[in-house]
């Protein structure tokens, strides 16, 4: 078994991976990226991005993903295509990982980028459709649909978020849930049940998107009433997902805290987890503004941090010689 050392190991390669690699490189600690089933993260499964700051123009995410890892390496930074399947924090710094390869992975400093992932419904045509009509995050997508009709489906407050949010694009926003009552706190039903832009198909589960990925893309929804089995379309041109997200965070079970959702628990405003050296950033300690640019704020974040902790356990570590000498 090969054993790869170093001084930063990072795991994940979506925009907080990648920025602590940035920073860890120009801060000599010349870090090993393990990239995961997804290199690139995220942003490698859309195309337009047209809020990442810096791009006057629209630029396309798998485009940008891969400038952030040529700048990442162009600073020294290693990059592993592996992916992590055990860890062993128990002990302390360094952290040994496992990848799936067999190959072994040391670092003096762990930080966490695992990301998370939009839940999907697993319906015909949700696939075929991603980025044509279907999309599971409308801060990234709504603008595309200005003037045009959208839906929302799920009742939980991301549905009822993205609903409202909608409303600042489109005169004409569907709610569709399942059930007849919504999960979501009552200050953001009140809201929904306010705007006038916005109305509920309640008792509605999907069943297909429906529309041509080569010509137009998503037309419309064919639809199930949940209760009478009855089958109903609505017609739209956009359709947002919104049935929540799930942390990658099987790997850290019972290793690091983590909320009843998953995601990992930090010291808040901070990147810090309970375990001194290991540090989480991006999608998978955040469930609330879930964005590129903020992965990428909080992978600096984790990396001037690391750098401090490393700083102090260099200098113990020297002290210890000292006194044992
Ligand atoms: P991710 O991008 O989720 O990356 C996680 C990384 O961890 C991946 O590389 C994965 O391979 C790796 N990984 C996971 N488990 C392991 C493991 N066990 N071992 C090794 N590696 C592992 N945001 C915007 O700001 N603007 C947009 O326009 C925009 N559009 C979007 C469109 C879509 C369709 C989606 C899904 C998201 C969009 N987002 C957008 C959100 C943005 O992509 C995320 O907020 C961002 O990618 C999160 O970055 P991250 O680095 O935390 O995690
Ligand atoms: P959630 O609370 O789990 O709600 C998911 C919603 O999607 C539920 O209404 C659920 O229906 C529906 N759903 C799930 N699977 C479905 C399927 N296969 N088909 C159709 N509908 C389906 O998820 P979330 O809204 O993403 O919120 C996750 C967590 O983040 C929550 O703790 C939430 O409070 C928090 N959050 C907070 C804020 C905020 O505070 N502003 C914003 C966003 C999220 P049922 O209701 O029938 O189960």
């Amino acid at each position: 078994m090969t054993t790869h050392t170093t001084r930063m190991l990072i795991i994940g390669s979506g925009p907080a991976g990648m920025t602590a690699a940035i920073y860890g490189a120009r801060a000599g600690m010349q870090p090993i990226v393990v990239q995961g089933l997804q290199p690139g993260g995220q942003l490698t499964i859309t195309t337009d991005v047209e809020n990442y700051p810096g791009f006057r123009d629209i630029i396309q995410g798998p485009w940008l993903m891969q400038e952030m890892q040529a700048q990442a390496e162009h600073v020294g930074t290693r990059m592993m295509w592996d992916t992590i399947v055990d860890i062993d924090l128990a002990g302390g710094s360094p952290f040994r990982a496992i990848g799936d390869s067999g190959e072994e992975y040391v670092g003096d400093v762990l930080v966490i980028a695992t990301g998370a992932q939009a839940k999907w419904l697993g319906v015909a045509g949700e696939q075929e459709l991603g980025g044509k009509g279907v999309s599971a995050c409308a801060t990234c997508d709504g603008f595309f649909y200005r003037g045009k009709k959208v839906a929302v489906i799920g009742g939980g407050n991301t549905a009822v978020e993205e609903a409202l949010y909608l409303t600042n694009h489109s005169p004409d926003v569907t709610l569709i849930h399942r059930r007849d009552s919504l999960r979501s706190e009552k200050i953001l039903q009140d809201r929904l049940f306010a705007n006038d832009k916005i109305s509920v198909l309640w008792n509605k589960e999907v069943l297909r998107f429906a529309g041509d990925p080569l010509a137009g893309g998503l037309t419309h929804l064919e639809l199930r009433d949940t209760v009478t089995g009855a089958a109903s379309q609505l017609p739209v041109d956009g359709a947002f997902v919104a049935i929540g997200h799930a942390p990658a965070t099987e790997l850290f079970k019972g290793k690091l805290e983590m909320d009843e959702s998953g995601y990992l628990m930090v010291e808040p405003g901070t990147p810090k987890t309970a375990i001194p050296g290991v540090f989480a950033c991006g999608d998978v300690m955040d469930h609330t503004y879930r964005q590129a640019v903020t992965a990428a704020g909080t992978g600096c974040m984790a990396a001037l941090d690391a750098e401090r902790f490393l700083a102090t356990l260099e200098f113990a570590r020297k002290e210890a010689v000292v006194i044992a000498g």
